[in-house]
């Protein structure tokens, strides 16, 4: 945090590449240290609240609904019947509320390693959750995902993977691993599928998209990667879809129209429609011909 020659005072966020963005910020609503990363809220003048975890924004309150409408409905939506989901991460508490608006939806388990963001993020980021975390159809567990996920019997129609990025020292480093990624296979019901957060998507900023979507290749059938640009990580970002089962890439946009209608989730949807999916998934040509090696892995499963 620094303060400029007008007085105001500005988050830098220091991405890579040497390229930083400046947030002015109205008001500190909390700082401080938990147990596994540096954490603040903050409200800023361009994108109002917004978490901030080891140097890195996580959502912002004015456009949250794109990220968090990309990375749960394409996925949510290409199920055809989603009953049980897991999240593992998702402070926010916005990406159980995406989950538990499908009414298909009778249990959602929230699996988040960091007590104390999930608690800051109740109190002080409502306009997120929306109250998600009192559906009786949600349980919140305080654990690493990657215990959890290796020693539970509970089996998932969809599980997500909404945690920070794969930073050095951070808590999530273990869950971008192709054991991880075995050990949630091994939750799913048969035709269940995985949605990954899978950091930034273009063609000059990939390798750790692509590192996820190599890891995911070598364990799941069918492997799709989308993008959507939140305006608030200034950047494109993506995401992967993974499963046996279903092509979520395949499901063309009358259909995806068709679902969602049949959902009841025409007005809550703000971002994400028919025309949305297939634009998502519409990647570019560079961004194609960056991801081509992964299409051609073999997979290390049976
Ligand atoms: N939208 C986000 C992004 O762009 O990176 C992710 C949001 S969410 C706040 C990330 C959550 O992942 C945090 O609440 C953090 O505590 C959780 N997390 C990190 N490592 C984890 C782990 N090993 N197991 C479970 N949750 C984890």
């Amino acid at each position: 945090m620094q303060t400029r020659s007008n007085n105001a005072i500005y988050f830098t966020e220091t991405g890579q590449w040497d390229e930083s963005h400046y947030h002015e910020v109205n008001k500190v609503l909390y700082s401080g240290k938990t147990e596994f990363q540096e954490m603040m809220i903050l409200e800023t003048k361009g994108y109002g609240k917004m978490l901030v975890l080891d140097g890195r924004i996580q959502s912002a309150e004015d456009d949250e609904y794109i990220y968090h409408e990309s990375l749960v409905h394409p996925g949510l939506i290409a199920h055809p019947k989603p009953r049980a989901v897991l999240i593992i991460g998702g402070g926010e508490g916005a990406t159980l509320r995406e989950v538990l608006a499908h009414p298909t939806v009778e249990r959602a388990v929230m699996v988040d390693i960091d007590r104390e963001v999930v608690e800051q993020c109740m109190n002080l980021l409502p306009e997120w959750h929306e109250g998600a975390f009192s559906d009786p159809r949600a349980r919140v567990i305080y654990a690493d995902g990657k215990k959890f996920v290796e020693t539970t019997n509970e089996k998932f129609d969809c599980v997500i993977i909404d945690i920070c990025d794969a930073l050095e020292d951070g808590p999530a480093l273990a869950l971008y691993t192709d054991s991880f990624y075995q050990s949630v296979r091994k939750c799913l019901t048969p035709g269940g599928l995985l949605i990954v957060q899978a950091m930034e998507l273009s063609g000059e900023e990939y390798q750790d998209h692509l590192s996820v979507r190599e890891r995911l290749s070598r364990v799941f059938r069918h492997v799709s990667s989308y993008i959507m640009f939140v305006p608030s990580f200034w950047s494109t970002w993506g995401f992967v879809i993974a499963s046996d089962a279903i092509d979520a890439s395949a499901v063309n946009s009358q259909e995806i129209d068709e679902r969602i209608r049949l959902r009841n989730l025409e007005s809550k949807l703000e971002h994400y429609d028919g025309e949305t999916h297939a634009h998502m998934f519409a990647l570019p040509k560079e961004v194609r011909s960056v991801l081509a090696p992964a299409a051609s892995l073999k997979r290390d499963v049976a």
